[in-house]
């Protein structure tokens, strides 16, 4: 899979992303990364790419003419490419989005700056607005790289068996059940037993239920969305009386 990142920053967009899993990938050109710089694209002698707002107001707004010229030399001679355009407006990135774009072969990354992008070249070109999350960050940079890192991690062959991304939180619409590794006893704490036992099924009922307790206090509304086997069905509805309890408690010491 090839991804391609339109930004005024290259440099933070390679050093970023030529790391760990997603190097080693690069390396054995299971994916492969392109980033150009908008700013080759101005017509301006001084390289500007950005140009006061019409209407007034604060900061600058990114032309559209040299993101036009940037994305049509990435998909010159072949047909047009799916573009993410990095915004805080844009749908808000989820795993099962990762997962869908995953299945292209090809994605194109724009990542703004200053106070956007012309309207008019995101109205002709852009595919697919996406948000990392309801706060304002600087540029699009890192939201790129964000959304390339959890993408690739879903490409056939990134991950090696041992980081199967079975397991992972999202999965199911369950978050991870807790981790531990050596030693045994830390501070004084030890391991569940259930761990060391070497009984698998019993290791995969207690990770099941510890999901669905750190979903229930963290992220409640992913359960609606996950298939439970009777057993964890009924652990759910045990473990969702119990917390209805706590909270009527709560609220009546409250009162
Ligand atoms: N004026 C814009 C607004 O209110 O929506 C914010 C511009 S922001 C300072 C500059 C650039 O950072 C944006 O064009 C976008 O590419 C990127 N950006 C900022 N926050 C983001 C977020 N939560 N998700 C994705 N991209 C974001």
């Amino acid at each position: 899979m090839k991804f391609h990142v339109m930004t005024l920053f290259p440099e933070m967009i390679e050093q970023g992303l030529h790391t760990s899993i997603l190097g080693r990938a690069m390396d054995a050109g299971i994916i492969s990364l392109s980033t150009v710089n908008i700013r080759d694209y101005s017509e301006d002698k001084h390289r500007h790419v950005d140009d006061y707002p019409y209407g007034g107001g604060a900061g600058m707004v990114m032309a559209a003419e040299p993101i036009a010229k940037c994305y049509e030399d990435i998909c010159a001679g072949g047909p047009k490419k799916r573009l993410i355009y990095l915004t805080p407006w844009g749908r808000v990135f989820n795993q099962d989005m990762a997962k869908e774009l995953a299945k292209e072969e090809e994605l194109v990354f724009l990542c703004g700056h200053y106070e956007g992008v012309d309207e008019r070249v995101l109205s002709r070109y852009v595919t697919d607005p996406v948000s990392i999350g309801d706060y304002v960050l600087s540029g699009g940079e890192l939201p790129a790289m964000v959304m390339i890192d959890a993408i690739a991690r879903m490409v056939p062959g990134v991950l090696t068996n041992e980081e199967s991304g079975e397991t992972e939180s999202f999965e199911n619409n369950l978050l991870e059940y807790p981790q531990y590794t050596r030693p045994e006893v830390w501070r004084g704490e030890a391991v569940p037993e259930v761990l060391l036992s070497g009984h698998h099924a019993n290791v995969d009922r207690w990770r099941t239920e510890r999901s669905i307790d750190r979903t229930l206090m963290y992220r409640p509304e992913l359960l609606a969305g996950a298939v439970l086997d009777k057993k964890a069905k009924k652990y759910y509805n045990e473990a969702l009386a119990a917390q209805k309890r706590a909270d009527d408690e709560a609220s009546k010491n409250e009162k």
